[in-house]
């Protein structure tokens, strides 16, 4: 689009709204050009690792796929911490970056093994501050699963995938064993995200972290929500509701029709 509209960095260009929302450039005003504007080179490494990008066959988005690129470490541990995920409170992503730009947290198992002793030196964190951080990070380790899966920041995994996938674990290390097609029965999971946790899962230095993160520093990851269930007055029960027999619409109450036209 770029190169067939001619648009470079600098320009005025003509915008209109396509479908009345969304803002779409139908053209630059070249008579408005005053020679200082340059064209558009579009990168061909990554602007924070200097590695070559890589673009997978049929999709759109160029990737850095370095491991250890900066720029990435720091958004999985930003994405790690974040309220949909272990909702580590007080940590953020401001102080994820400050602590790695001063080489205090290099990784995720370091979220765990910050140095209280050093960031009490640092500007801006009182010992209460400290405490509030210290129990957050505390109470991040008893996380249901589900959150702890998303966390980890696995490709395509939302917070729906992590979800059906924790409702098939005793313990997260059990999704190791599932193959691609296994995972491919479970609800809502196409090859594309099987893939994806077949490949995260089948690295050596993931499953290094996670024995790191259970064994020495104490992160939960047993399912105890399974462990939770059952044993209720309504223990075994099945609830039928209208909505799983659409087909059965005109066998239902009149009242219910009308409820259920209005809700969807
Ligand atoms: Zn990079």
């Amino acid at each position: 689009m770029i190169r067939e509209k001619d648009l470079m960095i600098g320009d005025t260009v003509l915008v209109e709204r396509a479908g009345d929302v969304i803002p779409y450039i139908v053209k630059p005003l070249a008579e408005l050009r005053t020679g200082t504007e340059t064209k558009i080179e579009f990168p061909e490494e990554c602007p924070v690792c200097s590695s070559r990008l890589f673009k997978e066959e049929g999709e759109a988005a160029w990737r850095c796929v370095n491991i250890e690129c900066p720029a990435q470490v720091v958004e999985r541990m930003i994405h790690y911490v974040s309220k949909d995920a272990l909702d580590i409170k007080g940590f953020g992503e401001a102080n994820i970056k400050k602590f790695y730009d001063l080489g205090l947290l290099k990784d995720i198992p370091g979220i765990y093994k910050l140095d209280f002793e050093a960031i009490s030196k640092l500007e801006g964190f009182g010992a209460k501050s400290i405490e509030k951080l210290k129990e957050a990070i505390q109470q991040s380790k008893q996380q249901p699963l589900h959150r702890l899966i998303f966390a980890l920041g696995i490709r395509f995994v939302g917070e729906t995938t992590a979800k059906v996938l924790a409702q098939k674990v005793h313990h997260l290390l059990d999704l190791k064993k599932f193959s691609q097609e296994e995972l491919q029965t479970l609800e809502d999971i196409g090859p594309k995200v099987a893939g994806s946790i077949v490949h995260f899962f089948s690295s050596e230095d993931n499953i290094k972290m996670l024995q790191e993160l259970e064994n020495e520093l104490g992160i939960t990851m047993t399912n105890n929500s399974k462990q939770m269930h059952g044993g209720g007055e309504l223990d075994g029960v099945t609830f039928l509701l209208p909505e799983h027999f659409p087909h059965l619409k005109e066998a239902r109450p009149k009242k219910w029709q009308k409820r259920e036209e209005e809700k969807y």
